[in-house]
C-alpha cells in the first residue's frame, strides 16, 4: 500500500502545492486524485515516483519511506503514463513498449515478444508493431503508452491525464479497458484527472482535491455522490448527483413482469390471457424474444402486426448487469413509462413500470443508508 502522510510540497518561488495531504491509497485497485486545474494533483503523483521530493511529510510503500531506496529500483515498481502518451517518435510501437525490459537488459527478442503480449492486452492490433508513433491515431497512442507501463510488470501505475486528449468516444473505450486491465493484473493505480465523470467511472477511490493542495474529500465515488463533504465538492460533481448514483444500484433487485409481454405470432387467445394481467400496455416481441415495441393492450389483435405502428420501447436495460440508472432511463425514454429488461444476447427477460423502478430506488437508499452508517 501507498500511504502519504501529512505531505506538503512547497515550490523554490513560494507556491504551497500541495498542503499536508494524507491519503491511504489501497492495493489493487484504482485511486483517482481530481480537482480543478493547480489543485496539486500532478505535484502528488509525482512525488509517489520521486520525480518532486516532498517538503514535508513522508510517503511509505508497503510500510519502507520511498527516500531509503534508490531512485531507479522505485521507479521500476511503478510505471507512468503521461497525456499524449509521451512516446518515442523515432522507434516503432514495438520498440517503445520494449524500452523498460531493454534497460533491465532483457534480449531483443525476449523484450520484442513481452511488447507483442502487451500489445494484444490493450487492445492493439500486430499490425501496428512496426508503425511509428505518427502513424497510429490518438488513442492507439495512449494505449502504446499504457502497454510500455506495463512492460516490466509493476505493481504500481501512474497515470497523469492519460486519455485527456482524446475525442470522448475513444476515451470511454481507454477507459473500458483500463477497467479491464485493472481487473486482470490487479495493479495498484493512481490516477490523476480533472474530469468529476471519469474518476467516478473508474476510481474504486476518489480523492478530491481543491486550490491550495487541500483534500477537499477521499471517498468511494457512490459516497461522494450520497454525501459530499461540502459545498464545494457538490459543486464540483456538478448536476444529477441523484440520478448518478444510481449507477452504483444494480438492476438485479428489479422484480420484472412477463405477463405484459408477447410475441408477434400469438393467438387471439394468448393476447387475451395477457390483456387480462390489467396492464395498459403489451409489449410485442419478434419470434427470437427481441423487442419491437408497445401496443395499447386493447388495441392488439392476432395477425401480422405493422412494428411502425407500435410506441418504441426506448433503450432496454440489461437486467442484473445494468444499474437502476440504465433502467429508470429505459422507462423515461418510452411513452408507456415502461422500460424493457433484456439478457446478454438482447432477448428480452420482463418488463417493469416507473413505480416498481422508483419503488427500488427507495428500498436502495434506505439500505444504502444503513451500509453506510454501519461502515462508519
Ligand atoms: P494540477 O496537476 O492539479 O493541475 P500541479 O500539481 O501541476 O496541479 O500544480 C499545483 C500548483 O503548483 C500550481 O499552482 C502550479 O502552478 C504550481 N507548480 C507546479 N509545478 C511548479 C514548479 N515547478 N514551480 C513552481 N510552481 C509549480
Amino acid at each position: 500500500m501507498i500511504r502519504i502522510d501529512s505531505v506538503t510540497k512547497r515550490y523554490p518561488d513560494g507556491t504551497t502545492a500541495v498542503d499536508r495531504l494524507s491519503l491511504e491509497i489501497p492495493d489493487r485497485s484504482i485511486t483517482v486524485l481530481v480537482g480543478p486545474s493547480g489543485c496539486g494533483k500532478t505535484t502528488t503523483l509525482r512525488m509517489i515516483n520521486r520525480m518532486v521530493e516532498p517538503t514535508e511529510g513522508t510517503i511509505t510503500l508497503d510500510g519502507v519511506d520511498i527516500t531509503r531506496q534508490p531512485v531507479n529500483t522505485l521507479r521500476r515498481s511503478m510505471g507512468y503514463v503521461i497525456q499524449n502518451a509521451g512516446l518515442f517518435q523515432h522507434r516503432t510501437i514495438l520498440d517503445n513498449i520494449a524500452t523498460v525490459p531493454r534497460l533491465l537488459g532483457w534480449s531483443k527478442d525476449r523484450a520484442r515478444g513481452r511488447a507483442r503480449e502487451l500489445m494484444e492486452r490493450v487492445g492493439l492490433d500486430a499490425s501496428l508493431a512496426r508503425r511509428y508513433p505518427y502513424q497510429l491515431s490518438g488513442g492507439q497512442q495512449q494505449r502504446v503508452g499504457v502497454a510500455r507501463a506495463l512492460a516490466a510488470d509493476p505493481p504500481v501505475l501512474l497515470m497523469d491525464e492519460p486519455f485527456s486528449a482524446v475525442d470522448p468516444i475513444v476515451r470511454k473505450g481507454l477507459q473500458d479497458e483500463l477497467l479491464r486491465i485493472q481487473a486482470e493484473l490487479g495493479k495498484t493505480i493512481v490516477f490523476v484527472t480533472h474530469d468529476i465523470d471519469e474518476a467516478i467511472k473508474i476510481g474504486t477511490m476518489v480523492a478530491v482535491m481543491r486550490t491550495g493542495g487541500h483534500l477537499a474529500q477521499y471517498a468511494p465515488p457512490a459516497e461522494l455522490l450520497s454525501d459530499p463533504a461540502d459545498d464545494f465538492v457538490e459543486d464540483f460533481l456538478g448536476t444529477d448527483r441523484g440520478i448518478r448514483r444510481l449507477s452504483f444500484f444494480p438492476s438485479a433487485a428489479l422484480e420484472l413482469q412477463t405477463q405484459p409481454v408477447v410475441a408477434v405470432d400469438a393467438t387471439e387467445q394468448q393476447i387475451a390471457a395477457r390483456r387480462a394481467f390489467g396492464a395498459p400496455y403489451l409489449l410485442v416481441t419478434d419470434l427470437a424474444g427481441k423487442p419491437l415495441g408497445w401496443s395499447p393492450a386493447d388495441e392488439l389483435t392476432a395477425g401480422p402486426v405493422d412494428p411502425a405502428r407500435l410506441l418504441p420501447y426506448g433503450r432496454p436495460f440489461v437486467h442484473g448487469r445494468e444499474s437502476l440508472r440504465a433502467a429508470l432511463d429505459g422507462t423515461v425514454l418510452s411513452p408507456t413509462g415502461w422500460a424493457v429488461g433484456v439478457d446478454g444476447a438482447g432477448r428480452v427477460t420482463g418488463v417493469v413500470s416507473q413505480q416498481a423502478v422508483a419503488e427500488a430506488i427507495r428500498t436502495a437508499h434506505a439500505e444504502g443508508h444503513t451500509a453506510e452508517k454501519v461502515a462508519g
